[in-house]
């Protein structure tokens, strides 16, 4: 009897056992991720679709990749990548190009940015944005909370800088790119000039040899890797306006809990970049104005949220008005 008892309590314990390690294996994707790369591409909108880029074609061969998410009203950089950022809409933020290079941002800023929320429940974080276009790291990234802030206005030297700071052994939580040579040439030739899609071909090079940097280094089998754009161009170049070219944008996701050929949800964003990238790492959202949100068919077993609308409404309706014209427009 005494031996049947223990053979019930060992099966029981180690059923027990088992049932933990299930559960843990079924994890959220929430704090899944140790770090999180972010590159973004000035004004590439949903033309990567359209170019040659073996590149990001391989990294998000098993990733989860959108076309169609949706820039700020206001399709310029500064309204964009400050939207990216900090996940609050331009309405709220004013971070137009004019703003983010003449004012800087400190810490205690009312729209904090992912590298901000990072910094305060974590002082020990690594963190670092390279840029091309200075701007950002001027206006919209805090100055006073310990982010490594690069500029180099060539992508070429920006991607040796990078390449040279993983080789360094630098492993950031989290690490900002932004190459400006796509958005260069769309302002030369537009959205359906050659050297646009030439220079797609050339940044691609270059987003190859990042990710290949951090694979040689051991940082991807824990990371979270978006690519994203601000805004696209119009067929003349330039952007601004509320035209599909301008508008719609790139959002790439690759790592261990993004849904295999995931199609994001038609309420994406470029700007829910932001809700991705704390979910990641695993910070609770903000609260008050933070109106990024998890897209549905991105992460394994984690269902699209709806975005907070009460929070920012007259970025609801005016983004809505917005789009409705937008699709009228497309059509005639
Ligand atoms: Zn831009």
């Amino acid at each position: 009897m005494k031996k049947v008892l223990s053979v019930i309590l060992v099966a029981v314990l180690l059923l027990s056992v088992a049932a933990i390690g299930f559960a843990e294996e079924k994890d959220s994707t929430f704090g899944a991720y140790k770090r999180v790369f972010i590159i973004g591409i000035d004004g590439a909108g949903r033309f990567i679709k359209d170019a040659d880029t073996p590149n990001f074609d391989r990294i998000f061969k098993d990733g989860a990749v959108d076309y169609t998410a949706r820039a700020e009203v206001k399709t310029d950089s500064g309204p964009n990548w400050g939207a990216i950022l900090t996940g609050v809409s331009y309405f709220k933020t004013k971070l137009d190009n004019g703003v983010v290079g003449d004012v800087e941002r400190g810490a205690d800023t009312d729209y904090p940015t992912v590298f901000n929320y990072i910094r305060r429940a974590n002082p020990d974080a690594v963190l670092a944005s390279y840029c091309n276009w200075s701007s950002i790291n001027h206006g919209i990234v805090e100055n006073d909370i310990g982010v490594e802030k690069v500029n180099i206005g060539d992508d070429a030297k920006l991607t040796d800088a990078i390449c040279e700071y993983f080789d360094a052994g630098n492993d950031p939580e989290l690490f900002f790119v932004q190459f400006d040579s796509v958005d260069h040439e769309g302002h030369s030739v537009g959205s359906k000039g050659e050297a646009f899609f030439n220079q797609m071909n050339v940044v691609d090079g270059y987003l190859g040899r990042v990710y290949d940097t951090l694979e040689e280094n051991g940082l991807l089998d824990d990371a979270l890797f978006i690519v994203t754009a601000d805004h696209g161009h119009t067929t003349i170049g330039g952007h601004g306006g509320i035209t599909m070219r301008e508008t719609n944008v790139t959002v790439a996701a690759a790592g261990k809990t993004v849904v295999k050929g995931g199609k994001f949800d038609s309420d994406t964003r470029n700007r829910d970049v932001a809700a991705m990238t704390l979910y990641a790492l695993g910070y609770e959202k903000p609260e008050e104005d933070f109106t990024a949100r998890i897209p549905a068919n991105l992460f394994e077993e984690v269902e699209g949220e709806a975005r907070p609308v009460s929070k920012d409404f007259a970025d609801y309706i005016i983004s809505a008005l917005a789009w409705v014209v937008t699709l009228i427009t497309s059509i005639v």
